[in-house]
């Protein structure tokens, strides 16, 4: 059975007669598309196997299990992905879920009216939104397809101005970071994640093999106590680390904004930000948010949230989650707007089922393709 088969139909709305998706030009005019409303949507889950074992503060594990989506109308088909995220109470099945009530939703839909009915998804359900982004990534790339434009032409961007992405390193032995750290050295930033007892030994095992390298770090909401955390944060500085990401519990937003006026580097918003909402109440407790589409539910979302940022005047970075090519690719349309990337989810994982941003220079760089840039990996 071919790869397609695999992929489970849940919508049967009508798809008319197909335009193929290799036309010319800007075909943005209704009338080369069916007046018949309706898309049609599959999903597939698909297991990932990691290089390593992954360990944060939180979890550890070898294999992942994402969400695939397709929907597809007038013979294009757009792809988009779900990473389900404990963190976020999400499973590879509560994210079925949504897709699956999503079915009426674009049975109905006029795909070009993708704003509205990008709300119309994350209006689906509460919380959820690793679902919600792959419908969202997978309208997107069907939209970029249509008008036979990459998304980032679409939004008026330059792929060429994102900044160096990093490579991140899990928690592990001294002795198995100094080996991924010796991987990792085409890239020229390591994301480091913290939040352990064994921090110093950590970090001086990656300083034992790139002491000049520079380094961010992650503590996943390691530190529960604020003085605790600025002793930490004061030792990683003076270990030349650029930045912290999410030191407390995204809860404690008060004992944040205590930390924030003491720490000596920047501090960064993770799991304190999922979406727009969440941004306003965050100035003066971080002086950035990391924006991930799979916390946002989709690439409309986190634009938003990056001209909302851009307003407020915090720094914005987009993460991701252990992710294919798929979802990179995705996040990576947007990386000219941002200040830090870490867009290498994809690189940790050795059976990609897609191929698409590629890294360049340190850069991640999206492909001159329609929508998203992505095919399936032969
Ligand atoms: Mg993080």
């Amino acid at each position: 059975m071919r790869r397609r088969e695999f992929f489970k139909k849940i919508g049967i709305a009508a798809v008319a007669a197909g335009f193929g998706s290799g036309m010319g030009g800007i075909a943005c005019s209704k009338s080369r598309f069916s007046q018949r409303k309706g898309m049609k949507i599959s999903y597939q889950i698909r297991q990932l196997n990691l290089k390593h074992t992954w360990t944060t503060v939180r979890d550890s594990s070898n294999i992942k299990q994402n969400v695939f989506v397709k929907l597809e109308k007038d013979g294009i088909i757009g792809i988009g992905e779900a990473a389900p995220n404990i963190r976020y109470q999400e499973t590879p099945e509560t994210t079925v879920k949504v897709i699956e009530k999503a079915v009426s939703l674009f049975e109905n839909a006029d795909p070009f009216e993708f704003v509205q009915l990008g709300y119309g998804i994350q209006n689906l359900c509460e919380a959820q939104t690793a679902g919600k982004a792959a419908l969202d990534i997978a309208l997107m790339d069907w939209i970029g397809k249509a008008l036979n434009l990459p998304l980032y032409r679409l939004w008026g961007l330059n792929p060429e101005k994102a900044p160096l992405t990093s490579f991140s390193i899990g928690i592990d032995t001294p002795e198995i970071i100094v080996q991924k750290v010796r991987e990792a050295m085409p890239y020229k930033i390591l994301k480091i994640k913290v939040g352990v007892p064994t921090d110093e030994e950590n970090i001086a095992a990656v300083r034992s093999v790139a002491p000049y390298k520079a380094i961010r770090a992650d503590a996943n909401e390691g530190w529960k106590d604020k003085e605790e955390a600025l002793r930490k944060i004061e030792w990683l500085a003076q270990n030349g680390v650029e930045f912290i990401e999410q030191p407390m519990p995204a809860i404690m937003v008060e004992e944040a904004r205590w930390l924030h006026e003491r720490s000596p580097i920047p501090i960064i918003a993770d799991e304190a930000v999922k979406s727009a909402a969440d941004i306003p109440k965050l100035v003066g407790a971080y002086d950035g948010i990391n924006i991930k589409i799979m916390k946002s539910g989709g690439l409309q979302e986190a634009l938003r949230m990056i001209w909302l940022a851009k307003s407020l005047g915090l720094k914005i970075m987009i993460g991701c989650m252990i992710e294919s090519s798929l979802s990179i690719s995705a996040a990576a349309q947007l990386c000219s707007l941002i200040d830090y990337a870490d867009l290498d989810g994809n690189l940790l994982i050795t059976n990609d089922p897609y191929q698409g941003a590629r890294i360049v220079n340190g850069r991640v760089m999206v492909l001159d393709k329609p929508g998203i840039g992505v095919a399936e990996r032969k």
